[in-house]
């Protein structure tokens, strides 16, 4: 059945040693971040077989999917007022920026008998999660510090999420500082610093061992085997632990602009077309139901993606060596955004190899 999602667990083995042994070089651990593949048990499990202790997700449901697996939980989405009791349930360590919710946390895992661990989330630019600027994070962390049942575990950042701010060396020494300054004012000892995402892999290629951070969050690095600021591929690292195969059902020489006078479509505008005349033009039987076809990259030479709506997917086979044809079925290289939409997609078949 097509479309497919081919699942390469050993490929994807090769990618989890190969940034290990970057992250390994820093003294850098890695958290493994799985809501890309929808924290899919049997993928998720190559992570665990493959030296990496703490999952991460955004979804109480998907760690309470990956419950059997070994090691540690981390929420990677603060805590939901709502969700508490099954954060400190399925959660070992989550990410928070309120004091409230730390102290909801608290009250839940004090009554359950339990430890539940907190890394306060600071904002260094990028415009989402955390507490802003140095005072907030000394209130946040001397309030959190005194609760019973919570340990602070330490401190954390984002980057690159909504505002595009870089994990720069500027803003890690600035990350540097406040640790520094809170453990000597606050006389207290910051077991973990959490310094970023995939983001940050790129600086720490340039600058082994220039980190003061001792853990990172990966995910989209893990799964493309590529870092994310330049999008420059990791030695002995794969992009194609994910692909999608998808069938093909038209297949005609057709105009490569639109005639008459045109408007938008389902999505909003339409694009500019260039016309080149009349062009080999496939559809496969995929759409932006399942992926998403600005990142969509055909295996074989040759093949353009023009475009896609819901269910079709057009592409320019003109320049192909070997001419596809109706029913043949085509590769394609997932982006972060694809292989996400692809796992959540029920209309695609999941073949994990
Ligand atoms: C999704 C997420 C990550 C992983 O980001 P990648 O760019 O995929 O490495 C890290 N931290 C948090 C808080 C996240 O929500």
């Amino acid at each position: 059945m097509f479309p497919e999602l081919v699942v390469s667990r050993d490929r994807l083995a090769g990618n989890i040693r190969a940034i290990k042994a970057i992250l390994d070089r820093s003294n850098i651990d890695a958290v493994a971040v799985t809501k890309g593949f929808c924290a899919h048990p049997l993928i998720a499990e190559v992570f665990t077989d493959n030296g990496i202790n703490v999952l991460g997700d955004s979804r109480i449901q998907n760690l309470k999917k990956m419950r059997n697996l070994p090691g540690r939980r981390m929420l990677l989405r603060l805590p939901a007022p709502s969700e508490i009791d099954e954060v400190v349930e399925y959660a070992d360590i989550s990410l928070v920026s309120h004091y409230e919710t730390a102290r909801a946390l608290s009250r839940c895992a004090s009554k359950r008998g339990q430890t539940h661990s907190v890394i306060v989330m600071i904002d260094m630019g990028d415009m989402r999660e955390g507490v802003y600027g140095a005072s907030a994070l000394y209130d946040a962390l001397a309030n959190i510090m005194s609760l019973p049942g919570i340990k602070l575990e330490g401190i954390g950042a984002n980057f690159c999420c909504i505002g595009g701010a870089l994990p720069t060396l500027e803003k890690m020494n600035e990350l540097r500082r406040m640790k520094e300054v809170v453990e000597m004012e606050q006389g207290i000892f910051l077991q973990t610093v959490s310094g970023g995402n995939s983001s940050n892999l790129s600086l720490l290629l340039k600058q082994p061992n220039s980190s003061f951070y001792n853990q990172l969050r990966i995910g989209e690095a893990f799964l493309r085997g590529r870092e994310t600021v330049d999008d420059q591929a990791i030695a002995g690292a794969h992009d194609d632990c994910f692909m999608i195969r998808a069938e093909i059902i038209e297949r005609y020489s057709k105009p490569s602009a639109p005639s008459g006078s045109t408007g938008g479509t389902g999505f909003g505008k339409a694009p500019a077309f260039v016309n080149k005349g009349l062009r080999s033009r496939a559809i496969c039987a995929l759409g932006k139901l399942d992926i998403d076809d600005q990142q969509l990259f055909p295996i074989e030479e040759g093949i353009k993606v023009i475009g896609a709506s819901s269910d079709h997917l057009v592409l320019d086979v003109e320049d192909c060596k070997s001419a596809p044809e109706l029913g043949d079925v085509l590769s394609f290289k997932l982006g972060y955004a694809s292989i996400m939409r692809s796992m959540l997609s029920p209309y695609v078949q999941k073949r994990i190899l």
